[in-house]
């Protein structure tokens, strides 16, 4: 199996999946506060000048849940979060779908984002995960076995503990998604 790039994942991406629900967009939390996203716009940060360009922020959680109360609860920790809502959004489409931003028409850009119950994405995105995770598994058998042949097989050593550390390597790809215990 082949490692992809963000980008190759994005383009490979069955864009025939997506019910137009407008659900990414009308309820969305960040994974920073308010307060943080502002200052970091206002530091020149430009995913945030981005967001901010796009979304304002509801009133309270309550607000929000008014709107749609199954992605506010889907999130964890959901009652101390900001949630927002895309100014560019009528109805269920996209009022400047022709000029919208990279970080629209990248989502969803890996098999773990986050996306609301509901989404077309949902099997697939499940699917893209499963095929991750069976790689990293073999990976580990893999591993395993040359642990087993560096114990009866010293003079193998250099090269043994040089496949290992590179099957590490690979794992360690995916340890921001929990690959140490799958
Ligand atoms: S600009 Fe369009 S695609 Fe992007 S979040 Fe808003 S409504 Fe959605
Ligand atoms: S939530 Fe999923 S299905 Fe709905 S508009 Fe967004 S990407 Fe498409």
């Amino acid at each position: 199996m082949n490692i992809e790039t963000e980008q190759e994942f994005i383009d490979r991406r069955p864009q025939r999946l997506c019910k137009m629900c407008g659900k990414c967009c009308r309820v969305v939390t960040s994974s920073v506060s308010y307060e943080d996203m502002q200052k970091r716009a206002l530091e020149g940060d430009q995913e945030a000048i981005d967001f901010l360009e796009l979304f304002e922020p509801f009133e309270s959680v309550e607000a929000a849940k008014a709107v749609d109360r199954e992605i506010v609860e889907n999130i964890p920790d959901y009652e101390n979060r900001t949630f927002y809502t895309c100014r560019f959004l009528k109805g269920n489409l996209c009022s400047r779908y022709e000029n919208r931003l990279n970080v629209c028409k990248r989502f969803p850009s890996s098999p773990w984002a986050v996306y609301p119950p509901g989404c077309g994405y949902e099997g697939w995105l499940f699917v893209e995960r499963e095929k991750i995770m069976k790689y990293v598994r073999g990976l580990k058998e893999e591993q395993l076995k040359y642990k087993m042949m560096l114990k009866t097989n010293p003079e193998l050593k250099e090269k043994l503990e040089k496949l290992i550390s590179t099957i590490d390597e690979n794992i360690k790809i995916f340890a921001e998604y929990g690959s140490e215990k799958w």
